[in-house]
């Protein structure tokens, strides 16, 4: 008897799907791929259950014939490419005829479709690869597709899902790649009724921010530069971000001819066009859309994969990294000095010099709580703080700032990030976010220890969605982050609608200030009430502290500077990063 036999359809179709459709995400993709192949201009995307149990695509393409409804959900039909030489000169984002049968191989189909020319449009109906039903019917031009019961009748694959919010997570991660290369695409995607993205029509940058950013307050516009360079081998347009508006948690997106793609050597070539100008574990975002001939780079690779191999990398490194720091030209060409990294810069610290205390004038009637400063510690201040105070700070922070000085010298800003000022003892250099920061940390640390934060309502209110152990952390926040100012309310078991704000923070979208956050708290490690208290008025502090670039007026800068030397600490940050720098009058001598 003869043992070899071709396989059923269905069978196969099952086998092809676990490599095309391995999660609701990938699904996802493909039917949105498909519609925007189908030259839609309109696309909504409707889930139920991260997609477990419904994922529905809306298109206003050209849909298909009646024939075609049927073919479609044949193996290896395809109405984009004829024969293998066509692979090389792709420009749409299907092109395997793999993903129709994949899907409805483990799931139940249900599609209506019509061309503008026709007058009846076709309803399809297929479980599990079995037509039930294709009949003549009303409906709108352009393709509805409904997956419902995704792997219904394959046990594993159901139990390999991950929970709804990181299937949902991943269900977005998949939109985003599609949405930020179509801008002038409308879609909205709804999930269990609710509206998460209404993106309407635009362009990349509009587009970036309505999904990113704070739309109503453009708040991307502001903190990208634009990169822009052509060549004969290859165009790369996009957005990076200014040093100075990086965060731990960066959106990195390349795109290669209307595709997302992951490159690590790319990406090496962004980060290096950014080395010195960021603080350690701080990630460049940047949006980066590379326009190439399709023969340049190799398409064929696996549906699911997103690395692409280009035919000389190294050449698009060079020019990838020009561009970016072409585009960061104002802040590489100005000398930086790396205040994290004394070593890198000939101005030892003052901590590191003979101790020569006399001339350390500390005015012992000089109560820094009496000053401008609005610093107060109503319930930390202990009897008799004030000598105690006082021997603190001859004994750890020589007092290189005088108070009286700071009230009348002259004072001046370079770069856009340095406070200089003369002081007794030489020239002072401060930076100016750090010095913010720390004044805003004592400020913000104490109203949470009074739960005295002043609240701004917001126009719009905001939904932070987060995963399952970003969600357990809030919740043991929310207290400290009321507290503070935030009104923030748990809107489904993954997220959270943000209706106010502290009022020192209505400049900033909240979104990621609330993540940097969690971020802090996570890495850092913040077991008590205290330590979190702690994490929150770091993470604000950082986030509404001014950033370097900003210029300042001559009040601003003395209001600052009186408010920091009035800090029981300032020369560094509450997490440790140089604040204040001195160069001595004999360091400028011995260069003259
Ligand atoms: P591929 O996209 O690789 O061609 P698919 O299985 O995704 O393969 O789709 C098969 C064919 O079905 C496509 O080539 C296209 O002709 C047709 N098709 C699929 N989705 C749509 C849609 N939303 N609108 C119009 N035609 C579609
Ligand atoms: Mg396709």
């Amino acid at each position: 008897m003869d043992v070899i036999h071709l396989l059923p359809d269905s069978v196969a179709n099952q086998i092809a799907a676990g490599e095309v459709i391995q999660r609701p995400a990938s699904c996802l993709k493909e039917l949105v791929e498909n519609s925007l192949d189908a030259g839609a201009t309109r696309i909504q995307v409707i889930v139920r259950d991260a997609g477990r149990t419904l994922l529905q695509v809306i298109d206003d393409g050209k849909g298909m014939s009646e024939t075609d409804a049927r073919l479609a959900f044949e193996r290896h039909a395809t109405s984009k490419i004829r024969e293998a030489q066509d692979l090389f000169t792709l420009r749409t984002m299907g092109f395997r005829g793999e993903a129709l049968p994949s899907i409805c191989a483990v799931s139940q189909v249900e599609m209506t479709t019509r061309r503008a020319e026709d007058e009846t449009g076709t309803l399809l109906e297929i479980h599990g690869s079995d037509v039930i039903r294709q009949e003549p019917c009303v409906c709108p031009v352009g393709t509805n597709i409904k997956v419902s019961n995704l792997f219904f009748n394959v046990p594993v694959r159901r139990k390999f899902l991950k929970t709804d919010q990181t299937e949902l997570r991943n269900l977005l991660t998949e939109f985003y790649h599609i949405v930020l290369v179509y801008p002038k695409v409308t879609f909205t995607f709804v999930h269990n009724d609710e509206i998460l993205l209404e993106l309407p029509s635009g362009t990349e940058k509009q587009r970036i921010e309505a999904v990113f950013g704070n739309p109503k307050r453009n708040v991307y516009t502001s903190a990208f530069v634009d990169i822009n360079t052509v060549t004969e081998m290859v165009s790369i347009h996009g957005f990076v971000i200014k040093p100075e508006n990086a965060t731990r948690k960066a959106e990195q997106y390349f795109f290669v001819n209307g595709r997302y793609m992951r490159h690590p050597y790319f990406l090496k070539a962004v980060q290096t066009a950014y080395s010195g100008m960021l603080t350690a574990d701080y990630q460049p975002s940047f949006f980066i859309y590379f326009d190439i001939s399709p023969e340049a780079i190799d398409v064929n690779i696996h549906p699911t994969k997103t690395e692409i191999k280009f035919a000389d990398e190294q050449s698009i490194f060079q020019i990838l990294m020009a561009s970016v720091r072409e585009a960061l030209g104002k802040f590489t060409l100005a000398p930086t000095i790396d205040f994290d990294n004394p070593s890198s810069i000939d101005i030892p610290l003052p901590t590191d010099r003979p101790v020569e205390r006399p001339r350390v004038a500390v005015d012992p009637n000089y109560n820094p709580f009496h000053t401008r400063s609005n610093v107060v510690y109503p319930d930390r201040a202990p009897r008799g703080w004030e000598s105690l105070y006082e021997g603190l700070k001859t004994e750890e922070e020589p007092g290189i700032l005088r108070h009286e000085e700071v009230e009348n010298c002259p004072l001046w800003q370079y770069d856009g990030r340095y406070i200089l000022l003369p002081s007794a003892e030489g020239l002072v250099l401060i930076n100016q976010h750090r010095a913010h920061t720390a004044v805003l940390y004592q400020q913000f640390l104490n109203q949470l220890v009074e739960s005295r934060g002043a609240m701004q309502q917001l126009l719009f209110p905001e939904v932070l969605v987060l995963p399952q152990d970003e969600m357990v952390l809030l919740s043991q926040l929310i207290e400290d982050l009321r507290a503070i100012g935030f009104d923030i309310e748990q809107l489904s078991p993954d997220s959270y609608s943000v209706q106010g704000v502290p009022a020192q923070l209505v400049e900033q979208s909240p979104l990621p200030v609330l993540k940097q956050i969690l971020a802090a708290v996570r890495e850092r490690g913040a077991d008590t009430r205290r330590e979190w208290q702690e994490q929150i008025a770091l993470g604000l502090a950082q986030s509404a502290a001014v950033p370097y670039g900003k210029t300042l007026t001559e009040p601003e800068m003395r209001d600052l500077v009186t408010r920091l030397v009035a800090l029981p600490r300032y020369r560094r940050t509450p997490d440790g990063k140089t604040i204040l720098s001195l160069l001595t009058d004999e360091e400028i001598g011995r260069r003259f």
